[in-house]
């Protein structure tokens, strides 16, 4: 049994908890519900008895390496400190690295949760041995990694990678952060709400307004599935969101020349319906992306577990590649791990 470490993802609903080996082999998993409302201590003593659970089943066969925790919100890696967490109130301006670490006797090192998603798909899941990328998580927001060198790129102080939060509609919506047409609330899962509730607002939109009022759970998946069935009104949607998405990569792209973009997040599962307008969008915008698109980047865009290395090897003509990320929620239990024990 090989050494390993553990990778923790705190987020505001789930507490994940994994042991991973040094080769990238999940050992086990622990899903807890976080307990926000409980407090900071009450989860951090979930978290640690988890962990203690986790290294003392494996550490009879393996050296236990040490902790990775991806949390949301913006931290300073300097001193192991939440400086601003949206979804866990109550934990700034606590020592929560040196805290973990008291408790658990080991190294703990304590991550954004995109910079971890970004490291486990560059670890093992869409680009794996692909030495410099970056992951575009679309969710509720849009969350950003960049990892250059097989490193995560912190910037300063950890803040890098804020991909959500770049204006691509300068008098444009109000976003949370305080700006006006940030990405995110044009090309993530809530800002197709917005815009399937504006085109119900409008009355042009029948099926969308019918949808919206028959079905209880009527989300991005609905529209999609709309989409689907053609309607128009759902496919325009999903076609804004593309162009949208494209003018935030085609930035991303001429600023940093990466090798592969990693487009994770739910909304990925409607790629079909927003891709072509974002590919568009790419080549119109971004002469870098013009000069070293693939072929058919829309066929490469997404090759299943084993076309990810192919993809790779294949890069000896240097394409910029514009893929779907591989391993969905687990990229960031996977990158946690990483951080608690880099390569040896
Ligand atoms: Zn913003």
């Amino acid at each position: 049994m090989p050494n390993f470490s553990i990778g923790v993802d705190l987020g505001g609903t789930n507490l994940r908890i994994a042991a991973v080996s040094g080769e990238g082999q999940l050992l086990e998993k622990i899903t807890l519900g976080t307990k926000v409302a409980l407090g900071r201590d009450h989860v951090i003593n979930e978290m640690c008895a988890a962990i203690q659970q986790l290294s003392g089943k494996y550490k009879s066969s393996g050296k236990f390496l040490g902790a990775g925790i991806g949390v949301p919100g913006i931290i300073d890696m300097a001193s192991g400190m939440l400086r601003k967490s949206a979804n866990l109130p109550g934990w700034e301006e606590y020592p929560v690295r040196a805290e973990i670490e008291r408790r658990l006797g080991a190294p703990v090192v304590l991550e954004n949760d995109a910079n971890v998603a970004a490291l486990g798909e560059q670890w093992l899941g869409a680009a794996r041995g692909v030495a410099n990328m970056a992951v575009v998580t679309l969710g509720t927001g849009i969350g950003g990694g960049i990892v250059l060198g097989g490193k995560i790129w912190h910037g300063m102080n950890g803040m890098a990678g804020e991909f959500g939060h770049v204006t691509i509609e300068p008098e444009g919506q109000l976003c949370g952060c305080g700006n006006r047409g940030c990405s995110e609330q044009y090309a993530s899962a809530s800002s197709i709400m917005r815009m399937a509730r504006e085109a119900i607002g409008s009355g042009r939109a029948p099926e969308l307004a019918q949808a919206a009022s028959s079905d209880a759970e009527f989300g991005a998946k609905s529209i999609y599935n709309l989409a689907l069935q053609g309607d128009e009104n759902a496919r325009r949607i999903f076609r804004s969101f593309g162009r949208y998405l494209g003018i935030l990569l085609a930035g991303l792209i001429n600023v940093l020349n990466l090798d592969m973009f990693v487009i994770g997040g739910g909304v990925c599962s409607a790629w079909d319906a927003f891709a072509p307008n974002m590919f568009e969008e790419l080549r119109e915008r971004s002469m870098v992306y013009a000069a070293t698109a693939p072929d058919e980047p829309l066929k490469i865009s997404f090759l299943g577990e084993e076309g990810a290395s192919a993809q790779t090897e294949s890069r000896g003509a240097r394409k910029t590649i514009i893929t779907r990320a591989l391993l969905g929620s687990d990229a960031g239990l996977y990158g946690a791990a990483r951080v608690a024990a880099p390569e040896r």
